[in-house]
Formats: C-alpha cells, structure tokens, sequence
C-alpha cells in the first residue's frame, strides 16, 4: 500500500505559481483543498438538465475562503519582518487574519463594525488573541480608517488590497479545473468588495494561459505560466439588494442585508470586478434577503450543505438564472459557497420553522413523536 502525501495547505501545493522562496516560512493552517460537492436534488427540482456543483469553501480552518488569501498576506508579512496586521471586517476577515497572526506569532488589529457581524465570526476573533476594535460605523468606515492608519503606525493591511490576499485566492480556480477536469462555463459568486471575483478570474485566467494585463502586478513576475486548459468560465456576481453597487453602477452609503459578509457599500476591487465583467462576458444582479435566506435554508435541507447567508446568494443568482434560460441547460455550473453557516447561527435558528418536538425520557412518546413526523 502507498500512502498520499501528508496535504499542508494551499502555498506548498501550488508553490510554482505563487510569490514565495524557497526559504520562506510558510504560515499555514492547511487551508484549501476545499470539497465540490455535485447537487443532485436541486437541480431536479429546477426541472433543467444542468450540473450545478458547489466550492465548499465554509470548510476552510476558520470557515471562510479567507483563508485562501491570508495564508498568502501573512506569510508575506512575516517575510518582510512586520509585527503586527490590521483589518477591516464584516467579521470572517477578522477570524481568519487572527488565526494567521497567532500561527505567525504576530498581533492582529481587526476593526469591526457595531453590532452587525455574525456571533460565530466575533468569538473566533476573540479566541484567537485578535485585539478587537469595534467602530461605531459600518464596513466602509473601518476600511477608510484601515488605510488611514497604516500610514502611521507599523502595521500590515491584510484586506484585500494586499495583493498577496488575490494571489492566494485565485488557487480555488486552479483546485475546480484540476478537479473537473475542465473549466466550468460559469462561475457564480456572491460579490462584497469583489476581491474574490477577481481572484477566480485571475486563476482561471492563469491556467488558461490568457491573464491579460490589466490583472499583472510585481507579485506576478517570476513563477510558471505554462496553462492547463484553454477554457475560462463566464463570471457571474450576485449581490444582496441593500447592498448592490455594482447593480446601481455607483457606491452605496448605506448597505443594508441581512447577509453581513456582503454588507458592504463601496467595494475595494470596483475596477477590478467591472474588467472581470468585461473580459469574461458575465454579469452582476441582485438577490432580496428573503431569496438569500430561502437559498440557503434550501441547499441545507435539500442537500445537506449548510452555508452562511452571503453564501448562499451565489445559488440563489445562479438557480434564478437557470431558471429564466440565461444559463442556458447542459451547462456546467461552480458556486461558492464562501463561509460556513455555524459562522451565524441565529439567523438560522430565526428562520427555521420547523419546531423542536419536546417529549418525556419515555419511550411510548418517542415512539409517537417518530410515528407522527415520518
Ligand atoms: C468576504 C466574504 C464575501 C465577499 O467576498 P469579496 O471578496 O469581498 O467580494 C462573501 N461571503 C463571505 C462569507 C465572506 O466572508
């Protein structure tokens, strides 16, 4: 028998494609690798012939695709010596830059905002030793105030205009295409700061052998660019209506959604995301809170995968442009799933309807409580 080697994360898998030495000291939790999970029952329900398949990103170490990047940001951080990073969050950056830090030996600053970020996401900040710094403003004012900051005092940003976040990123595309064999033909996300949107469309542009370069920077320069495949997927990003800049083709003031990771108004890779828009051929559109939390409380009892809200508006966009004949049928379709829905459990248990049923230690009404729910 043959043992597989031992998987250590995203950085030594795809070495030859992202900006480390050989002698840089990786920071990892083992992050990647994520499953993607073929749907079976919903798109029998849709009544359309068409393989919908989703990243499951939520299985990251802190439960958020976040990981991907700030492996990335923070082995870079710890390279070039630095102390101390800081972010902005709506609550999954916090978590996973604090687990980073603590690995790294380092200290993470995270600004949150008051009072809107999942339970899930503010204990892991805390647990993991983050200094926590909560503003009375929104996602947008604790990134003003990120930017702001760095430029007096010795810190690193870790959000996701550290070029390095996109570059660990991108490696989801690279784990799709290896796994299907092929480049799906759309890819659909949920879209906040578009960060992540325009990682996938690097990578899948990357292994295609088409980056073009507008997406080039200095992280970019020396590594293996032989592609893969000839296909990249057309990008679809799906946004909460309270919260939908790329829809009003502006910046929004005040976001509003129930979906916090994507509470966000004025999204730092804006003109990143409209290039992806461009070159892919895809589109933005908008989902209510109310199709979001339907979505992911579908693909939970229909499936079994349980997302965090945000998550689920890439499903909820995609399985709506199913059904309309803008994904045409026989397509291959990758969602992400971005967080894991334990991040947020009291929007879940709000809207689970189903009501527990309380019975004696007896076995006569166990048995009727079965008889009766079968
Ligand atoms: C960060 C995050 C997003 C948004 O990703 P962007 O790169 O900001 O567009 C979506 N969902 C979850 C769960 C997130 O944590």
């Amino acid at each position: 028998m043959t043992f597989r080697q031992r998987y250590t994360g995203l950085i030594e898998r795809y070495r030859d494609r992202l900006p480390v030495h050989d002698d840089t000291r990786l920071i990892s939790l083992g992050e990647g690798n994520t499953p993607l999970i073929k749907l079976h029952n919903i798109p029998d329900s849709l009544g359309k012939n068409v393989d919908i398949y989703v990243k499951y990103e939520g299985l990251n170490p802190t439960g958020s695709f976040k990981d991907r990047g700030m492996t990335m940001a923070v082995t870079k951080a710890v390279e070039k010596g630095s102390k101390a990073i800081i972010c902005a969050s709506t609550g999954n950056t916090s978590a996973s830059a604090a687990a980073y830090a603590a690995r790294a030996g380092i200290t993470a600053f995270v600004l949150i905002p008051d009072g809107k970020i999942a339970q899930g996401k503010l204990a892991q900040a805390m647990m993991e030793g983050a200094v926590v710094i909560q503003i009375k403003g929104n996602f947008d004012d604790g990134m003003r105030l990120v930017k702001e900051v760095a430029d007096e005092a010795p810190v690193t940003i870790v959000n996701s205009i550290n070029p390095y976040r996109l570059q660990g990123q991108k490696t989801a595309a690279y784990e799709i295409i290896e796994e299907l064999g092929r480049a799906p033909d759309f890819h659909c996300l949920p879209v906040g700061n578009a960060g992540n949107i325009t990682a996938h469309w690097i990578g899948y542009s990357e292994y295609a052998g088409k980056l073009s370069d507008y997406f080039y920077n200095d992280t970019l320069e020396e590594y293996d660019k032989s592609s893969v495949t000839e296909k990249v997927p057309t990008m679809l990003g799906y946004q909460a209506s309270g919260s939908a800049p790329f829809l009003r083709g502006e910046m929004v003031d005040n976001p509003e959604t129930i979906a916090t990771a994507i509470r966000i108004g004025h999204p730092q890779s804006w003109d990143y995301a409209w290039k992806v828009h461009e070159e892919s051929g895809g589109w933005f559109d908008e989902c209510t809170d109310k199709e979001i939390l339907a979505t992911q409380k579908l693909l939970a009892e229909k499936e079994g995968v349980f997302c965090e809200p945000a998550s689920a508006t890439s499903l909820a966009g995609a399985m709506r442009d199913i059904q309309s004949g803008k994904i045409p049928e026989n397509s291959c379709i990758v969602c992400t799933l971005t967080g894991h829905g334990l991040k947020d459990p009291d929007t879940a248990i709000k809207q689970s309807t189903a009501p527990v049923v309380k019975v004696e230690a007896e076995l006569g009404q166990v048995k009727s409580a079965i008889l009766e729910n079968m």
